[in-house]
Formats: structure tokens, C-alpha cells, sequence
């Protein structure tokens, strides 16, 4: 992804003083990376849409979205959410259930319930699916058992594309090879592990699970074996994270033989344990943003100078197995059926949330009826809109992906985030330079705003 600059006399604004705020075009500075914009706006870009529908509406919607067979031949996804987590991590505020085998068990058949349903709807069928996602929570928490015939069932149940996707997300921490194993047989060929950090004194304080060696030597053994795509996420601004710290888990990452990795940044952690923390003093004080995005510099910079591929801006992958298909399919608003409690789906045009507590859920369906907690249309843009976001996470948004008027017309925020040092533009695209990436969700929405502010003439 880097950036070149080529000539920019040809390419004109078509519109003489279009409206663009701060919050589009980010700021002047010296250093744009950390400073462009004053925090990032929010966890995904391009989020929202009408008010939601009335209950009973929602449910005529889903069984009509159902019934019918798509037409188009648009990639679509399966998400399945996994509720439950043995330990609360410091930094998470999703956290919903304790895992429990009881709790589990009941859980599961319900999903069974949820899966078979929708599975067998026309809409389902019709075509098959690209990608598979079991999250969470910590899927790896389900027995062997329960995992194998998760996966067992979700390939006898849907149409899947021979190059699908398969994903189990979850912890390394009691992932033992009987558990990998099951999991292979199951037909899962992915598994994306939250590691977050390598640093056993940084994973004490976040409370997560095992130590450094542990997880080195688990990781390098799951790869050795060469049967799955190997991913790990790793965390930015974490308490008592160091430039040294962050530079050795980076250097882990290597080592360890992983195919895939993300670079999270730590983002939203009202409500969590490290927020209680800094409230009683435990904790002093946390990485600002400027500081985190030193980090991710420091990050990106490795990675690529290691000769990992860039597929994201957060995302880097070390081999070819590594496609990142289920989150590059959801962040470009590709259709996903959602199964579980507190699961998002979205179809037809329409996104939707099942309730996220397990009762509602498994309530609906003993009573045969969709389990849906709130629905919405996302508006006449939303694919238009999806592509913006998926182009912005993947660092260039080109004149034939925006359409050639439209690019021209956005022309004066390329040229602003140009000036701001978050963008190179050439007649054919704007590419994002690593500040920019940095930055992408905020660049992202800023476009959708200035799209929508200043509507082309029809
Ligand atoms: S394992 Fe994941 S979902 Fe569970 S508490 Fe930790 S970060 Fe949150």
C-alpha cells in the first residue's frame, strides 16, 4: 500500500465551494499520524441508517427476506456468536456470560435450533456461502466435541464455496491438539487467536491467560503442523505496554509462524476493567491517542519492511494462506446470516441484532419466531457506502470504484486530506499514507459525510 504521487493538474472539482468540516478533511500538523484528527470516531466505519422497525414488522421482514432466493451473486457470510468467556479480559466490554459446560451445553443445542432454521430457508440456500465465522466470546471454549459438530453441521446444513473460509476464533489457553484436531475434522481451516500481547506482564494486567513461552510454543506447534491458517490479533496502548514490549511482540509474532495478524488499537474501554482501574488509582494513566498511533507506526513499519503483505490497514498477512476473508467480506457490507445470541446479521438491505442475552433469544425460538432483538434498513447507499468503507480499510479509493464523476466531485477532500499529509491523489485514485491508515474509519466516514453533504447535481 504505499503511496505515490503522480500529477494532479487533470482532475477538477466539479463543484465550486462544497461544504468540508474538520471532522472530513482531519487537521493541519506536523506530525498528521497522531494529530490529524483528535480521536477516532468510532470503532467501524459507516455505521447507522433508518429508525428501526416495529417488532412485529421485523419479523414479517426476515420471513419474506428468507423466503425468497437471491438473485444477485453478491459474496455472503455465515457469523455465529459464542457468548461465553472463562475470565474477563481488562480491556473488554464484551463480555457477556461465564463459561459454564451446563450453561454451554443448553446454549448449543439452542444454536443447533437457530442454525437448522436458517439454513434451511430459501435464501440460504440459493447460493453458496464464502466465508464461515465462529466468534465471541471465546468459541474455543465449547468442547471438542461441540465443535466438531458445529462445524460438522454448518457444511451438511448450507452451501458452502470449495475455497470456503472456516474460522474458530477464541483463546490458545486450553486449545489443546485433541481440541485442534476435532476442530480440522469439523472442516474448520482458520483460526484467528486474541493473543494481544506476548508480554507476560502485560497479559497478567490485562488478565489473560498463560505466559509468553506458553504461547510461543503452542503457537509454533499449530503452525508446524501446516493444517489451518494461523492468525493472531495483538493490541496497541495496553497498560504497561513499552516501545520495547510492543517491538518484542511484533518480533513473537515472527517467530512464532503465524500466517495472519492484526494490529488492534485499544479503543473503548469505558466500562471495563481497565477503566475501574485508572477510577481507585490502580492505575495511573493510559497511552493517549498520539502515543498509540506511534505504536501502530512502529507496527506497520515492521511488518512491512518484514515483507508481510498488507491486506488491511490493520491486517498483515505472512503467507498465502492467509486470505481474511470473513472480515474483509463484513467491513464492505457483504451479506451475513447471523446465528446466536448477540449476533449481527445483514440481508437484503437490511441489518439486524439478535438479543444479546439468552433468554429473549432461545424464547423466540421455542416460539418459532425469529430471534431479533432490532432491525433497520440501512439506506438507498448502503452498498455504495459499504464499498467506500471497505475501499478506505484497504488503503486507496479509485475513481472506478467511486464511479469517475463522483471521484472528480470529491475531489477538494482528497486534496484537503492531501494537505493534511493523510492521503496521495493521482487521477485514478487517492491512496492513504500510513498516517491515513492510521486514521481510516475517521477518513471513511469523512467521505460518507461529504457525500452526503454535498450530493452530486442529478
Ligand atoms: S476473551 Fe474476548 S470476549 Fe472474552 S473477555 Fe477476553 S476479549 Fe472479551
Amino acid at each position: 500500500m504505499s503511496a505515490s504521487y503522480q500529477h494532479t493538474q487533470s482532475v477538477q472539482p466539479t463543484a465550486p465551494s462544497p461544504t468540508l468540516t474538520e471532522d472530513m478533511t482531519g487537521r493541519p500538523s506536523p506530525s498528521p499520524l497522531q494529530y490529524a484528527f483528535s480521536g477516532k470516531t468510532s470503532a467501524h466505519a459507516g455505521r447507522g441508517g433508518q429508525p428501526p422497525f416495529a417488532a412485529e414488522v421485523a419479523q414479517q421482514q426476515l420471513t419474506n427476506l428468507f423466503g425468497t432466493p437471491v438473485k444477485a451473486q453478491g459474496k455472503r457470510a455465515l457469523y455465529v456468536h459464542i457468548p461465553f468467556c472463562r475470565v474477563r479480559c481488562s480491556f473488554c466490554n464484551f463480555f457477556k456470560y461465564a463459561s459454564s459446560p451446563q450453561l454451554m451445553e443448553q446454549y448449543f443445542q439452542c444454536l443447533l435450533v437457530d442454525l437448522e432454521r436458517k439454513a434451511a430457508q430459501p435464501w440460504s440456500q440459493s447460493q453458496p456461502f464464502d466465508a464461515v465465522y465462529i466468534g465471541g466470546g471465546t468459541p474455543t471454549d465449547l468442547t471438542a466435541e461441540q465443535i466438531y459438530s458445529l462445524g460438522e453441521r454448518i457444511r451438511a446444513w448450507l452451501p458452502l464455496r470449495d475455497d470456503c473460509e472456516i474460522t474458530l476464533e477464541g483463546r490458545l489457553n486450553k486449545f489443546n491438539q485433541h481440541k485442534f484436531e476435532r476442530a480440522l475434522a469439523g472442516g474448520f481451516n482458520r483460526f484467528s487467536f486474541g493473543v494481544q500481547s506476548f508480554d507476560t506482564q502485560v497479559r497478567k494486567a490485562a488478565k489473560r491467560l498463560d505466559d509468553r513461552e506458553t504461547l510461543l510454543k503452542q503457537l509454533k506447534s499449530l503452525t508446524a503442523s501446516n493444517s489451518a491458517t494461523i492468525a493472531i490479533d495483538l493490541m496497541y496502548g495496553l497498560p504497561h505496554q513499552t516501545t520495547q514490549s510492543w517491538q518484542q511482540d511484533l518480533e513473537d509474532t515472527l517467530e512464532s509462524g503465524v500466517d495472519g495478524v492484526d494490529l488492534y488499537q485499544l479503543l473503548n474501554f469505558q466500562g471495563t476493567g481497565i477503566q475501574r482501574a485508572l477510577d481507585n488509582g490502580q492505575l495511573d494513566s493510559l497511552m493517549d491517542t498520539p502515543q498509540r498511533a506511534l505504536l501502530y507506526r512502529q507496527g506497520a513499519d515492521y511488518l512491512n519492511q518484514a515483507g508481510l503483505k498488507q491486506l488491511s490497514y490493520c491486517h498483515w498477512a505472512s503467507t498465502d494462506k492467509e486470505r481474511s476473508r470473513y472480515n474483509r467480506l463484513a467491513k464492505s457490507g457483504a451479506e451475513i446470516l447471523a446465528v446466536g445470541a448477540g449476533a449481527g446479521g445483514n440481508i437484503g438491505g437490511l441489518s439486524y441484532m439478535q438479543p444479546r442475552d439468552i433468554e429473549p433469544w432461545q424464547t423466540a425460538l421455542e416460539a418459532n419466531q425469529w430471534p431479533v432483538a432490532m432491525m433497520m434498513a440501512k439506506g438507498k447507499q448502503h452498498q455504495r457506502n459499504a464499498r467506500i468503507v471497505g475501499a478506505c480499510d484497504q488503503g486507496a479509493v479509485s475513481a472506478e470504484l467511486l464511479g469517475e464523476q463522483r471521484f472528480k466531485h470529491a475531489i477538494p477532500l482528497f486534496s484537503a486530506w492531501q494537505q493534511n499529509g493523510l492521503a496521495m491523489l493521482d487521477d485514478e485514485k487517492v491512496t492513504l499514507t500510513l498516517a491515513g491508515q492510521f486514521w481510516s474509519v475517521n477518513m471513511a466516514n469523512g467521505l460518507l459525510a461529504y457525500l452526503n453533504e454535498n450530493p452530486l447535481a442529478a
